[in-house]
């Protein structure tokens, strides 16, 4: 199959698109590479199976594909917070436009949710059923709600014109390829313990996460697109809940860091508790992470190593 990822040259899109070359498919990466890089992608340009679109989601374009995983979007709150219109703009029309290639071509389309959608939830862990709790006003809503919006347009565009769609709302992922400077808990963590400094950790530290393995993520990904009459919305993330100071503690052992862990006040809107509840993505895709932190952090600890010894 002919299949286009936009965001491809970011984390999530480019272990996807590794992935789908695997599998012996014709891959579109298309990127502005706003958050993406290329040394992400580098490895797979000579690979006749794949083709790179320098190409902002924002402005039409014309492709025939069979399959659309829309990926596009900065994903951290440093890098969605740097243009917030921007963000929305991104979401919302790059949904528009992603679609509108879908309804043209009869492409089957995947959107890339978020758990953000749930907002600061007051329902743990979250089904896909709960509306979520957002805030439409504060720092974080151009990302939340521009995801929010781009899921009622997958819902307008099947609902209206029958366009074949997929909507997975994915929660905390890490792995190899994730942004050094996004200021996101895992990167961060690893980079201070990595190079001795503190650790910072936002609050109290008790506020929970879960992590799911970027390998894990993919594999779910790839299962629902290819689910036959599932549309979702469907969530993909690791249940298992671990609290932001445990997973500090357990980044100094995996590292054998001398850093210390320091205490900073929590920023605006963020979530105490963040959980999936996979029980559909269980039964409709018999789908589970498998692969276990001390694993998935031990490859992006060597990952962020090897970045380090060659900046
Ligand atoms: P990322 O920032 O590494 O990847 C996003 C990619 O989209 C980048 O390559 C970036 O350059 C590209 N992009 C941004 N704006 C664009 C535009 N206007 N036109 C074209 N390309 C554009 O982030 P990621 O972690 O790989 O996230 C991928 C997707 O998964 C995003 O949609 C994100 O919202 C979603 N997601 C990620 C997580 C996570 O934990 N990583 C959690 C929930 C949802």
């Amino acid at each position: 199959m002919r299949v286009l990822v936009t965001g491809g040259a970011g984390f999530i899109g480019s272990h996807l698109c590794e992935r789908l070359l695997r599998e012996g498919h014709d891959v579109i990466c298309l990127d502005n590479f706003f958050t993406g890089s290329k040394l992400n992608i580098a490895h797979l340009l000579d690979n006749r199976n794949f083709e790179l679109i320098r190409h902002d989601v924002t402005q039409p374009i014309l492709l025939e594909v069979d399959r659309i995983y829309n990926l596009a979007c900065p994903a951290s709150p440093i890098h969605y917070q740097y243009n917030p219109v921007k963000t929305t703009k991104t979401s919302v029309m790059g949904a528009i436009n992603m679609l509108g290639i879908a309804k043209r071509v009869r492409a089957r389309i995947l959107q890339a949710s978020t758990s953000e959608v749930y907002g600061d939830p007051q329902v743990h862990p979250q089904t896909e059923a709960y509306w979520g709790n957002v805030n439409t006003l504060g720092v974080r809503s151009c990302y939340d709600e521009g995801k929010r919006v781009a899921e009622t347009l997958m819902m307008d565009y099947h609902r209206q014109n029958h366009v074949d769609i997929r909507i997975v709302r994915i929660f905390n992922t890490y792995g190899p390829k994730m942004a050094e400077n996004d200021g996101r808990v895992v990167s961060n963590f690893i980079l201070q313990a990595l190079k001795g400094e503190d650790i910072t950790v936002y609050g109290e530290g008790e506020q929970t996460r879960s992590f799911c393995f970027v390998s894990d993520l993919v594999e779910g990904l790839i299962r629902m697109m290819e689910c036959p009459g599932f549309i979702g919305p469907v969530n993909l993330g690791n249940p298992t809940e671990t609290t932001i100071v445990e997973f500090a503690k357990k980044i100094i052992a995996l590292t054998g860091s001398s850093s210390r862990i320091v205490y900073r006040p929590l920023p605006a809107d963020d979530p105490k508790q963040r959980q999936p509840d996979i029980s559909l993505a269980k039964q409709m895709l018999g789908w589970e992470p498998k692969v276990h932190v001390d694993e998935g952090l031990k490859q992006t600890i060597d990952y962020f190593s090897s970045r380090l010894n060659t900046a």
